[in-house]
């Protein structure tokens, strides 16, 4: 008699002829571990796979969960081929079908009972509050309703090993792979276990469950024994058709693109989450990571400002005298004679010259001035009426005098501001009044503006300004020629230029070397270089020690990413794609240069501020600091990255089984 069944479903599973071989690179022999395993399990089948330790169980299981490939040989899964499928399509597979459970539980150590349930929904993309709530009802389920918070290592055996099966179940655990659920546990958690997988089999769970142990396999409804990569004896009795309350699985990896549904943000949010708890459970190792990435950015901020201090210093300097500013004074030859006397026609031929813009001589000692009662010994600064514009310096109240007045030797006086205080203190209009300068008496046309502290020995503020022939006749009556003369070049980059213009001019007109020339522009351009290449320098140590956190940084990531192998395999294994465990990783690396970056620019603001109080003179740069941000987490991009593709690209596996 032959029954004939109207429908018999496909199988679900359906292995043709598979081998896996292990070896064969690297000198070593390659052994072939299955040897052609012909297998078919369908959707609500209970299958005990039995054989002692080494014949090849949990290979077999590996393959069968798509967490391992065959050497050869064909593996249908629900009538797909799998080894057409890609790796992202074969996480999907592993997320909506399988649910593994590990002899040893495999839990991740550092998360707690429902955050362990959860894992495989993160990747599923489920929002976190439902998330929370079926970890809670699964773990309810299994009796575990007061150990939600609870860490794997404040459990017992037998409760990690519930947990691991509420995980297994998160995403629905159609098919349950089951590796010795029960070798690590005495005998009455073992009874619960094996209980538990009775009861998800009643319920449409396809459950596959290895053993060494006839005892245990012996309660499965069906027995498949394997020696040596061999399959021995299948008890599957095919002319009883399988009463599956499971709904067929429509496996469409198409499908797999419901995934990206979930959304970066959250996705970040969550490997955040992981990053800081990894970081607050190795907290002096990240301290010291985070130490790097602080010195780096802290430095880049603080040399930055020096530097930049440093420039404006410079800079101000040549803003008071001037970019195109040349002196010259007479002074005895080096060749031995008196020295020479700058004349009226010297000067005159100077200003000539097409690389001259202003001559302005000078006379200026200390006299005594004297208004009504009032007398002072103050400088009286003699020059031409091109002294205002030579020094970038406005008159504030009345005028300057002329160059008209100049030569008809008028007796007029510009105030500085604070000679103007001392001598008309209470007088909002000094215009028009009498000073005595020397003997002679000299009328108030006007007042210079504040020009505030100065880098010159004088103080420009403390003086008198009057004109230069007046000076000569009334009050320097003895002085044969200027002090000294101010020129100006037609701009900075021709002051050498017009210096050596000068000289060659000078030596014409008198014959031999007697004066000399002092070029302030080319001195502080000088300085100005050397600043710059000091700055260059300090922003290159402060950017190599930024790479020597990196390095840290890198160096932390690999040290994390080998300790944490196992939590790796355990991730793919739920359901990981590569790229979730890239961009977990990316993210740890990423987190601790952000933390070190902010500590960094905080760190490097109030060094800043300590030399500011000490009188160095530093100048933040808002985009020098987020600059020195930028980079930090950047060099956490670059440097993370190794490590992270080193993590996304384990073999889970391996990962799952090594240490
Ligand atoms: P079981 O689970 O039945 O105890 P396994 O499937 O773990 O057996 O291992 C079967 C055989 O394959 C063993 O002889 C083991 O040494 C070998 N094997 C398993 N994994 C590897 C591997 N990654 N490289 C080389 N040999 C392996
Ligand atoms: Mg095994």
């Amino acid at each position: 008699m032959v029954t004939v069944h109207a429908e018999t479903p496909p199988a679900l599973i359906e292995l043709k002829g598979i081998r896996r071989s292990y070896g064969g690179t690297g000198g070593q022999p390659e052994v072939e571990v299955l040897h052609g395993i012909d297998l078919q399990i369908h959707a609500g089948e209970f299958v005990a796979i039995v054989g002692q330790s080494g014949s090849g169980k949990s290979t077999l299981m590996h393959l069968l969960g798509c967490l391992d490939r065959a050497s050869s040989g064909s593996y249908r899964f629900a009538g797909h081929d799998v080894s057409q499928l890609d790796s992202d399509e074969l996480a999907w597979l592993r997320r909506e079908a399988f649910g593994f459970v590990f002899q040893g539980y495999h839990l991740i150590p550092t998360e707690s009972a429902s955050e362990n349930v959860q894992v495989p929904a993160l990747y599923a993309g489920l929002p976190e509050h439902e998330r929370a709530q079926r970890a809670a009802a699964l773990l309810t389920r299994l009796g575990l309703n007061d150990k939600l918070d609870l860490r794997p290592n404040q459990l017992s055996g037998g409760q990690q090993q519930r947990v691991s099966i509420a995980r297994a179940l998160m995403n629905g655990g159609r098919i349950i792979l089951a590796d010795e659920p029960t070798g690590a546990l005495d005998s009455k958690s073992g009874e619960q276990v094996m209980a538990l997988l009775h009861e998800l089999a009643d319920a449409g769970h396809t459950i596959i469950l290895i053993t060494h142990d006839h005892q245990v396999a012996s309660q499965a409804r069906r027995v498949v024994e394997i020696r040596d990569g061999n399959i021995l004896a299948d008890s599957a009795d095919h002319s009883v058709p399988i009463q599956s309350k499971a709904e067929p699985l429509r496996l469409d990896p198409s499908q797999a693109q419901y995934a990206a549904a979930n959304t970066l943000w959250n996705d970040l949010r969550e490997s955040a989450r992981t990053a800081w708890r990894g970081m607050r459970l190795n907290r002096v190792r990240t301290g010291l990571t985070l130490l790097g990435i602080v010195i780096g950015v802290a430095s880049v901020i603080v040399m930055l400002a020096i530097g930049e201090g440093a420039r404006r210093q410079v800079l101000e300097r040549m803003g008071t005298m001037g970019t195109a500013i040349l002196y010259m004074g007479s002074r005895p030859p080096a060749t031995g004679g008196p020295s020479g006397e700058l004349t009226e026609a010297d000067l005159q031929a100077v200003r000539e010259l097409p690389e001259i813009r202003y001559v302005l001589p000078v006379i200026g000692d200390p006299t005594t001035v004297r208004y009504g009662s009032k007398d002072k010994e103050i400088y009286v600064f003699a020059s031409s009426e091109q002294m205002p514009a030579v020094h970038h310096w406005p008159v504030e109240q009345g005028r300057f005098y002329t160059e008209a007045e100049d030569r008809a030797l008028a007796p007029l006086v510009v105030l500085g501001h604070k000679a103007r205080q001392h001598f008309f203190p209470d007088t909002p209009n000094p215009l028009g009044r009498q000073l005595l300068i020397g003997a002679s008496p000299f009328e108030v046309v006007g007042v210079m503006s504040e020009r505030g502290a100065d880098s010159g020995a004088q103080d420009y503020d403390d003086m008198v300004f009057i004109p230069y022939r007046a000076g000569r006749a009334r009050v320097y009556q003895t002085q044969t020629q200027p002090d000294y003369v101010v020129m100006q070049a037609m701009s900075s980059e021709v002051v050498n230029e017009a210096e050596a213009a000068i000289r060659t001019l000078l030596i014409a007109r008198h014959g031999r070397e007697d004066f000399g020339i002092g070029n302030a522009a080319a001195r502080i351009q000088a300085e100005m270089a050397t600043r710059r290449s000091m700055s260059v320098m300090l922003g290159l140590i402060a950017a190599v020690s930024l790479v020597v956190g990196g390095i840290g940084v890198m160096n932390v990531m690999l040290m994390t990413v080998k300790e944490r192998t196992r939590e790796i395999g355990i991730r793919v294994a739920t359901g990981a794609r590569q790229r979730d465990i890239l961009r977990q990783f990316m993210t740890e690396a990423v987190l601790v240069t952000l933390v070190g970056g902010t500590v960094g620019v905080i760190a490097g603001l109030l060094v800043g501020a300590v030399l500011i109080v000490s009188n160095v003179p530093v100048v933040f740069s808002v985009s020098a600091m987020l600059g020195a941000f930028a980079c930090a987490v950047a060099t956490g991009l670059v440097f993370g990255y190794m490590p992270a593709r080193t993590a996304a690209r384990l073999d889970p596996v391996a990962a799952l089984t090594g240490e």
